[in-house]
Order: structure tokens, then sequence, then C-alpha cells
């Protein structure tokens, strides 16, 4: 990202004249510290409107070296200050993607010595004894036809979910977006699996429960703040991401929210109406135990189909 410009913009909340952000929302520019104070206490806000936390919970971060990560990683690191029953730590999945996690879990591993945050790295060799290139190359996983973001995906869950037990958390946190979420629901659409889980929100049931304390900061509001804060950026993005399922849906959200600025709010709403109205009970892989959408969940079949 280039440097901020000022343009002249004058705070509409401290009056200083060095305003880096007008808000499409509310129209009211901000100067680099009240836009990084704005942006915290709202995190603190979605945080106690969904009841992500308890005051005595092991959080664990996902953290994948990408801004998003190390942004969310930075907030609630200052905010578990203020909670001293709570523990934080990250994790880390290295899923053995050539040419672009070395420079991620680098990132990830100097962040959180900077905050002061234990960090734990597990890596896809390690637990399934394969990487995800090496996986994507594998006939079993041609002829399930799938993607290597359908692979990717599930199987670093499943890879945080395994890290999190092991160390005793009693929360995952993730840094999806309010963006990443209304994406996520829109392939729930689909794939005809709306209403069956909610995304990013607190559950009860066997598996440590997952939240995502961005759920309503928007993506562009994110980058900025990481870049105000100083948080490094990757120089490459995942090769994979162009072949992902959403990546249409990104690029038709984020056209549609440029020209109808809070539209991913209205869909959010419209989201969360969908599932209190569908009501519908959790379902949990009969395998693994962790929150799926039918008896076997997708890491399990992928697992299955490579072990056979
Ligand atoms: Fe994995 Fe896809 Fe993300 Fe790359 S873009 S890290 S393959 S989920
Ligand atoms: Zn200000
Ligand atoms: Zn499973």
């Amino acid at each position: 990202m280039q440097a901020v410009k000022h343009v002249g913009m004058v705070c509409g909340l401290c009056g200083d004249v060095r305003a880096v952000y007008r808000s499409p929302y509310s129209g009211k520019a901000y100067c680099r510290g009240c836009f990084i104070e704005a942006f915290e206490k709202r995190v603190v806000r979605t945080i106690s409107a969904y009841r992500m936390f308890r005051r005595d919970d092991r959080i664990a971060v996902a953290v994948s070296g990408g801004k998003d990560s190390l942004a969310l990683l930075n907030v609630l690191a200052k905010i578990e200050r203020g909670y001293p029953e709570a523990k934080l730590f990250a994790v880390t999945v290295d899923e053995g993607i050539e040419g672009y996690r070395t420079e991620a879990v680098e990132n990830a591993v100097k962040f959180a010595a900077r905050l002061d945050v234990p960090i734990h790295v597990v890596s896809f060799e390690e637990l399934y004894g394969i990487t995800l290139t090496e996986m994507m190359a594998r006939p079993e996983i041609t002829r399930l036809g799938l993607q290597p973001c359908s692979v990717c995906g599930p199987l670093r869950r499943k890879a945080i979910n395994y890290a999190a037990k092991k160390l005793g958390a009693t929360v995952v946190a993730t840094a999806h977006t309010l963006d990443d979420i209304v994406q996520t629901y829109m392939v729930k659409v689909f794939r005809g699996e709306l209403g069956f889980a909610d995304v990013g929100l607190r559950y009860d049931g066997p598996a440590i429960p997952r939240v995502s304390p961005f759920r309503l900061s928007p993506e562009r509001e994110v980058v900025l703040y990481a870049f105000l804060c100083g948080i490094p950026f990757q120089s490459y993005a995942c090769p994979n991401a162009v072949k992902s399922m959403r990546d249409p849906i990104r690029t038709f959200l984020t056209a549609y929210e440029e020209r109808h600025p809070g539209s991913l709010y209205s869909a959010l709403r419209s989201f969360e109406r969908v599932k209190t109205i569908q009501n519908k009970r959790l379902v949990f892989c009969e395998s693994c135990g962790e929150p799926a959408s039918r008896s076997i969940c997708r890491s399990c079949e992928i697992l299955a189909s490579l072990a056979r």
C-alpha cells in the first residue's frame, strides 16, 4: 500500500487537518489516531454484542501471517491487557504452499514476538504426512474434483482446532472480516448449506467454538488499520486464491459495495435473520466431532480418500 496522503480533510472527531480516511458509511473523516481508536472500539463492541469471549477464556488466534490476522492479533493483544484472567496465544498453519507460506509464517512469528504473544506453528506435513502442494498432485484429489482452497480450507481448520485443543484453548478467534463473512454466507447459498451453521459466532457443542471479532469490520478498514499500525504486508498472494469458488463472489460483492456502500452490512443482517428463522441445529461430524454440514465433514472425507 502507498503512503497515506493527507488531502486537506479535517478529522471529524479531533479537528486534526491530517485526516487519512473518510468513511463511506457516515461521511465522517478520521485522522490516524482517531481511526485506530474507533476501529478498536468497534471490535470491542462486536465481541460484546455477539458474546464472543468469556473473561477467563484461553483464546487461540488463528494467524495466517497475512495483514488481517496480524491486525486481529494486534487488537486482541491490546484488549487482553484489560482481562488478566484471559490467555492469548497464536496458532499458525504451514500448509506447505511453495513460494508463498514461508514468508507468511516468518511474518507471523516475528509479529507475535513483537507483541509478546506465544505462537505455535503446525504444518500439514507434520499432521497429515503430506503438504498441500503434494496433495493436489494426487489422483484421489483429482477424482474428488476439488480445487486447492476446497482442500486447504477444511484441513487448515482441522489443523487449527487440533493445535488449539492441544494447547487447552476454549475458543478460536479468526480474522474473517465483514466481507469474508458475507462471502461465506453466499458460498453456502450456492452450496445449498445456508442455515446449518452460523459463520463466526460462538456455539455450544463438543468442538471448540470459533468467533470472528472483525465480523462488523469491512476489509478496507482492516487493511487501513494494519497499514496505520505498521503491520507487515505479504509480498505475494497465495497462487491458488484465483481458483477458489469464493473468488468470483468476492469480485462481485466488492464491486457492489463500492457502488452501494453499506450493502455488506445489509446482507449480513439478512443472513442473520435467515439463520434465526431456520433455527437448524448444528451438526457435528461423526468422525472428528467438528461442526459440519453433513454427517462426515469435508476434511475427514479428504483424509479418508488419501488413506485408501
Ligand atoms: Fe489455502 Fe486457498 Fe487460502 Fe491459498 S487461498 S491459503 S490454498 S485457502
Ligand atoms: Zn482525530
Ligand atoms: Zn470430520
